[in-house]
């Protein structure tokens, strides 16, 4: 599979230079050239497969041929089996009628983050080995990701992790996720600062050509297509593992709905969809940072400003994987994604026609859960079926249950994290703690490494250079860096 962006300015490349490419060069995303297509014999072969099977045949269909089916098997297998449940990660449990939650957090970190990054942590070394080349990934966190990356990238040959984090302003739980790994490749930086701050560093960094290029700096966030494809799998194993459950016929129709903030998780059902998964809608949850909302009512995109919610990790205003799905709605055109794009950054909005508008809603319906409702979901849930729900997931479920479908349609709801990473809320709900699975159970005990800093870029990047010590300048400089 060949990859192109999305704005149409930057060379076309393999699998693996995506990878590493992060943002293509003319600020688009890499998209792949061709949706590849699952015919429904095809899916009925997939149904046998454990996750780990069927993260490898699906992300074959990306990766080739720069990496084969072989290799990734081998990857998947390794990713996975760390994962509570092994060999089946993705559990998927009714609750009610015909309700299902897909659970996603049985993975190192508690949040459907690790299903993606265990692969792409792997998928660096391995083609950063096969070049002889390394990387330095930074990144800033206000939580989720960063703990996530870390896990996937710690003890990584090739590559070093620095992860920012605002000091005093993540959660204890969040914080020794990350401080307590003991890895000489992980560096945790605490700074005295906001999160604003932490991302301002870290742009600061990318900004500086010289610096980019010796370090050769990578990102982990969700703009890499990696993260997406690796995330296609467990919708397709969703609609396997129902069809297998139920009795029904494979290839019958399915719901899902997803809490959303950065446009990612859901893009990778769309992706499923467009690949011939009979997927017949896509509910997209949203907080009170509801612009996807007013998009899909409306046909206008507009910013508004940045809420503090119960569900933190979708406090986000600008979904940057949107603009995949809006290349696919423009027919491909990247004029028009430029445009509208330019739009977007200098008036802070942009519109669609009514016809596009009219053909996203075939697909997508959104729908805003605000904290009261939050609640009242994660509550509901427990007193009906004694199910304790994080937030995130409760948003999810509150979009399922507004949906106006055929009765006999299954709506499998994405469980994006464990209860026990948002006590608090859980607890206010509920009046339950949630605690953590039994492998975390030390966690508040060992011991934490992190370096506290000023919100400065040149200390920054002398503590860098510093950790880096003999790797200092090894990265080699590549077109697509960034
Ligand atoms: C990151 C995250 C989300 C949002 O996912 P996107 O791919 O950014 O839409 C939802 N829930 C949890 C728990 C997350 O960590």
């Amino acid at each position: 599979m060949r990859y192109i962006s999305t704005r149409g300015e930057a060379p076309v490349l393999p699998f693996d230079d995506v990878v590493l490419a992060g943002l293509a060069r003319d600020g688009g995303l890499y998209m792949p050239e061709s949706w590849p297509q699952i015919s429904p014999r095809d899916l009925q072969s997939l149904q046998r497969l454990t996750y780990a099977e069927l993260a490898a045949r699906l992300l074959a269909l990306f990766a080739g041929p720069a990496i084969e089916e072989a290799e990734l098997a081998m990857l998947a297998e390794d990713a996975y089996r760390s994962f509570d449940g092994y060999p089946d990660v993705a559990p998927l449990t009714p609750l009610g009628g015909n309700l299902h939650l897909l659970e996603l957090f049985h993975g190192p970190t508690l949040a459907f983050k690790d299903y993606a990054l265990q692969i792409l942590g792997r998928l660096f070394d391995l083609v950063l080995s096969r070049r002889g080349e390394r990387i330095t990934i930074v990144g800033a966190t206000s939580g989720d990701t960063g703990s996530a990356a870390i896990e996937a990238c710690r003890d990584r040959e090739m590559l070093d992790i620095f992860i920012l984090h605002p000091k005093g302003r993540v959660s204890d739980v969040q914080r020794r996720q990350m401080t307590t790994v003991d890895a000489p490749n992980v560096h945790n930086i605490a700074i005295e600062g906001t999160f604003d701050d932490c991302q301002d560093l870290v742009k600061a960094l990318f900004n500086d050509a010289a610096f980019r290029d010796r370090t050769r700096l990578a990102a982990v966030n969700s703009i890499n297509w990696a993260r997406i494809a690796a995330q296609i799998v467990y919708y397709f194993h969703a609609v396997l593992r129902l069809s297998t459950g139920e009795n029904r016929t494979l290839g019958s129709p399915v719901a899902f709905a997803v809490p959303t903030g950065n446009f990612g998780n859901v893009l990778a059902a769309y992706a499923a969809r467009r690949m011939g998964l009979p997927i017949a809608k896509l509910m997209v949850g949203s907080n009170c940072n509801d612009i996807l909302t007013r998009f899909f009512a409306s046909g206008t995109m507009k910013i508004g400003p940045v809420f503090t919610t119960l569900s933190p990790s979708m406090d986000i205003q600008v979904s940057s994987n949107f603009e995949r799905y809006l290349f696919d709605l423009y027919d491909r055109d990247s004029a028009s994604v430029v445009g509208l794009m330019r739009q977007f950054r200098e008036t802070g909005a942009f519109a669609v026609p009514a016809e596009r508008l009219q053909q996203a809603g075939e697909t997508f319906t959104a729908v805003r859960c605000d904290d009261a409702a939050t609640t009242a979901t994660i509550r509901a849930i427990y007193e009906e079926t004694g199910k304790i729900v994080d937030p995130h997931t409760a948003i999810g479920i509150a979009a399922a249950r507004s949906a106006v479908l055929p009765a006999e349609m299954p709506v499998v709801a994405v469980a994006t994290a464990h209860p026990a990473k948002f006590p608090d809320a859980v607890e206010a709900a509920t009046g339950v703690r949630p605690s953590l699975p039994e492998r975390l159970a030390e966690l508040m005990q060992r011991p934490e490494r992190y370096e506290v800093l000023p919100a400065d870029a040149g200390t920054l990047r002398k503590t860098i250079i510093g950790r880096l010590g003999g790797n200092w300048g090894t990265g080699r400089e590549k077109g697509a860096s960034s």
